[in-house]
């Protein structure tokens, strides 16, 4: 056997040349038979332990007085109504942090302006600028005009949604 070049081709580089093919093809296989075919075997096996958990459900569930059915529908109602009150109570939490985080803390005192509800105003440092005008041309080329920093409290109610300063 000769390569391109007219060289008798080595036995170690036919090797490594067989070695490679080998390895493609067994890349090959693991990609477009080997793994698919997992996959779906996967998938059936699930499928069926699921049937199968449904049916042994159905049959005990079957195999209970209607006392007893009962009560157990009402302890998972009771469940879910605890679950449901326990995300509610994290959602909250989170949106309260978030504001906390945002506007400051509720002050309890103080009564909103806007729509009279009192508890709901949040109220936090801000900074705001200022920027003073130059009318002549001459300063503004030059960047004359100043710019002041001034600190406030920003108020936040959470009722009405309205922001506001105050000195
Ligand atoms: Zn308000």
């Amino acid at each position: 056997m000769k390569d391109v070049s007219g060289q008798p081709v080595q036995g170690t580089e036919l090797f490594f040349v067989f070695l490679a093919i080998a390895a493609i093809i067994g890349f090959l296989y693991y990609v477009y038979i080997y793994s698919p075919k997992r996959m779906r075997e996967n998938a059936r096996e699930i499928a069926e332990s699921e049937i199968s958990q449904e049916r042994t459900e159905k049959r005990r569930r079957e195999s209970l007085t209607p006392t007893q059915r009962r009560n157990e529908d009402k302890a998972i109602a009771k469940m879910q109504t605890e679950q449901l009150e326990q995300d509610r109570v994290e959602t909250e939490t989170k949106q309260q942090s978030a504001l906390n985080f945002r506007y400051g803390k509720k002050v309890a005192a103080l009564v909103c302006p806007h729509c009279q509800s009192k508890g709901t105003v949040r109220r936090t440092a801000a900074t705001r600028v200022t920027k003073s005008r130059v009318n002549s041309v001459a300063a503004r080329a030059i960047g004359l005009g100043t710019n002041s920093e001034k600190s406030v409290r920003q108020l936040f109610c959470e009722s009405c949604e309205m922001t506001w300063d105050v000195a």
